[in-house]
């Protein structure tokens, strides 16, 4: 039995701002947190795994789960369907783990509303260029489509003054300890230690 709810967070980043390695490093160093693995349309792509990257699914599957309302928050980004598993998200935070939604500032805005507490963090490349060199070496996309990947860039980085934390990924340690800082101060705060230390409290004040 959890003696502590885990901290829910949201990360977004525009795509190419290393995101998806700090998050997986972050996850691989500390055993509290947990990832949530989302449902999407979009097709896989080379050297990703379904359950683990996404749960791959269909139009027709993914409509499904909207109409049973098992979303906690869906969206469409670029061309494809998005959703976070709601009854997953409740299980892993009331099982004490702090868990970390990868989403876009469109889902980022529907679990402010329905989970005020959440903690939000915006992750952000050093400098334009830098980004279209990072998709530029993909190797994956044409010029043309670079260029349109960079206005979505864009179009998601204004929404950073939505966030609570900026991390600016430079060089990757710095950006990963700057993740880890935030991650330890909110379980260090008041509510948090108290949940876990209920039993040193009630016997320091006895
Ligand atoms: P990609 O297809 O490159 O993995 O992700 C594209 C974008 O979709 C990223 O900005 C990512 O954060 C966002 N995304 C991934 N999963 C979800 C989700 O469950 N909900 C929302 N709203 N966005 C998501």
């Amino acid at each position: 039995m959890a003696t502590t709810t885990g901290t829910l967070y949201i990360v977004s980043a525009p795509s190419g701002a290393g995101k998806t390695s700090l998050v997986k490093a972050l996850i691989d160093s500390e055993a509290q947190i947990r990832v949530s693995v989302s449902h999407t349309t979009r097709a896989m792509r080379p050297g990703e795994v379904d359950g683990v990257n996404y749960h791959f699914v269909d139009h027709t599957q993914f409509n499904a789960m909207l109409e049973r309302s098992e979303f906690l928050e869906h969206a469409q980004v670029f061309d494809n369907l998005y959703g976070t598993s709601q009854k997953w998200v409740e299980q892993t935070l009331a099982e004490g783990f702090d868990l970390i939604l990868e989403i876009d500032w469109q889902g980022a805005q529907q679990v402010r509303k329905l989970m005020p507490q959440a903690k939000s963090i915006f992750i952000l490349p050093p400098t334009q260029e830098a980004l279209r060199h990072r998709l530029t070496n993909r190797g994956q996309d044409s010029g043309e489509i670079i260029e349109r990947r960079m206005r979505e860039a864009v179009s998601e980085m204004s929404h950073y003054v939505e966030y609570d934390y900026l991390v600016i990924n430079d060089d990757f340690n710095h950006a990963l300890s700057d993740l880890k800082a935030i991650f330890r101060s909110n379980q260090l705060s008041q509510t948090q230690q108290q949940q876990r230390h209920a039993g040193l409290l009630s016997e320091l004040l006895a």
